[in-house]
């Protein structure tokens, strides 16, 4: 059997992004946001409705100039968790699906993180002047895959116990 290839830590925590991204609600993008720190996890986010809140895909977007404004974004999710239970962000790397927009950018900056990283573009946003005027790092890196690829046959822990 071919061996398989490891994903390099920035590919691991991007996947897992894309994977939180499946959570999101809102129809018109689907975002993840994965905050990591010593290569160790803090929190994540996708883009959801206010706890309690009614879902765009349930009841539609709640579009304001030509925004859906329905949703907490993902990256904001990820700080309020880290929030919620008073975990520090400072110096932390966000690694996100989608380029930030402007208002995430600047909470992103705020909340002390050092680097993010994207492998997708937005372009209704000014978040890399703001990244660069607080000098925070903005990496792109290419898609891992076309899917996510779990390889369930090869995973101990899918497989079926013989009783
Ligand atoms: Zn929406
Ligand atoms: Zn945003």
């Amino acid at each position: 059997m071919a061996k398989k290839k490891r994903p390099s830590w920035d590919q691991y925590f991007l996947k897992v992004a894309m994977l939180v991204s499946e959570r999101a609600t809102c129809p018109r993008m689907h975002c993840g946001c994965v905050l990591v720190r010593d290569k160790r996890i803090l929190a994540t986010g996708y883009n959801g409705s206010i706890p309690g809140g009614k879902h765009c895909e349930d009841v539609g977007c709640w579009i304001v100039d030509n925004h859906c404004i329905r949703t907490i974004h993902a990256e904001m999710n990820a700080l309020l968790q880290c929030s919620v239970h008073g975990v520090s962000t400072k110096g932390a790397i966000a690694y996100v699906t989608n380029m930030p927009c402007t208002n995430c950018a600047k909470s992103l900056i705020g909340a002390g993180i050092k680097e993010v990283v994207i492998f997708s573009d937005y372009h209704d946003t000014q978040a890399e002047e703001f990244f660069k005027m607080g000098k925070v790092k903005l990496r792109r890196i290419k898609m891992p895959d076309l899917l996510i690829d779990y390889d369930l046959k090869s995973f101990s822990s899918a497989k079926k116990t013989k009783k």
